[in-house]
């Protein structure tokens, strides 16, 4: 019988890790990712896609940057919003029939202590004197000990996919649906009841674990580029993490082996998701047929 499969894809299913790629270079990306996809679809399982947009909005924010004294720079979750469409079109295009992308908005709290202490860094390294113009505009800038400074923003917990309701009905209407791109679009309840964006990233790891939930996913598979996630990664003693329990997953995390901002929230969302009786798989773009089969990346879950 199919599953209900939840992939998130990673940046480098879209573009180089330096945000650097030429358009042509990142829709042959997801064009190529677009294969594993489709060989899952066909095998007969109903694929729901999410992505990351690190890379493309890090160039949106440059091209705001330097166009600022022609037009006015646009906020953090335009951004987003427009790095879901863009993506999204590259993945309409290379997905063909039956795929819909939905604009997607996901809730955080406005009262999340992350907005006290952005630590997420964004966008190109710059000079200092560059970033010190751009704090006096109110930015957070981070020195980056040899490699420069940069724009750090909150990374607040995701607490809903506001637009999973339309991501479900779609499905039901037998669509392949690619929903929360990039973490979804950030905003906030206020006080008077309406929704408003915030100046936020959320991360798309952990945002899926949310969405894999929203839409009843059977498997939750966290493709990226490497095979699986790792025990002391980058070391001599380094070894691959196969079939694991939660406990000892959550074992392996409280030891330090998974870097905060790459495999740290990939192996966190893998957890959330286990832990409420799914099943999550975390391994490379082209292992993503196999993932659902059995015998690659880090599994963990029934
Ligand atoms: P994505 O674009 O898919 O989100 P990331 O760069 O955020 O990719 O995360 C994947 C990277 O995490 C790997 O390329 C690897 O360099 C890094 N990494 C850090 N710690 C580990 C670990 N313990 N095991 C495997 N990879 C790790
Ligand atoms: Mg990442």
């Amino acid at each position: 019988m199919g599953e209900r499969v939840l992939i998130a894809l990673g940046g480098n299913a879209m573009t180089g890790p330096d945000g650097n790629a030429s358009p042509d270079d990142q829709r042959q990306a997801v064009e190529r990712a677009m294969t594993h996809v489709a060989a899952l679809i066909s095998a007969g399982h109903q694929v729901i896609l999410t992505h990351g947009n690190g890379p493309q909005v890090g160039n949106l924010l440059l091209k705001n940057q330097l166009a600022a004294d022609v037009v006015p720079p646009v906020p953090l979750d335009w951004c987003g919003a427009q790095t879901q469409a863009t993506i999204g079109v590259l993945i309409l295009n290379a997905l063909g029939h039956r795929t819909a992308v939905v604009v997607t908005r996901t809730l955080v709290d406005a009262g999340d202590p992350a907005f006290l202490d952005p630590v997420k860094p964004i966008g190109r390294y710059f000079t200092e004197a560059e970033a010190r113009r751009f704090e006096e505009l109110g930015q957070t800038w981070r020195a980056f000990p040899g490699k420069g400074h940069r724009r750090v923003v909150a990374s607040p917990e995701p607490l809903e996919i506001l637009d999973a309701p339309a991501a479900l009905a779609l499905m039901d209407a037998g669509f392949t649906v690619v929903v929360a791109g990039g973490g979804g679009v950030p905003v906030v309840r206020r006080a008077d009841g309406s929704l408003g964006g915030v100046e936020a990233v959320v991360d798309k790891d952990t945002a899926a674990a949310v969405l894999a939930r929203a839409v009843q996913a059977t498997v939750l598979v966290v493709a990226t580029d490497v095979p699986s996630a790792v025990a002391g990664y980058g070391t001599p003693d380094a070894r691959p993490i196969g079939r694991v329990t939660v406990g000892e997953l959550r074992a392996f995390q409280e030891a330090g082996h998974f870097a905060s901002g790459s495999m740290g929230p990939k192996v966190e969302a893998a957890l959330r998701f286990a832990e409420r009786g799914g099943r999550a798989v975390i391994t490379s773009l082209e292992h993503i047929g196999e993932a659902l089969t059995g015998g690659v990346g880090t599994v963990v879950g029934r």
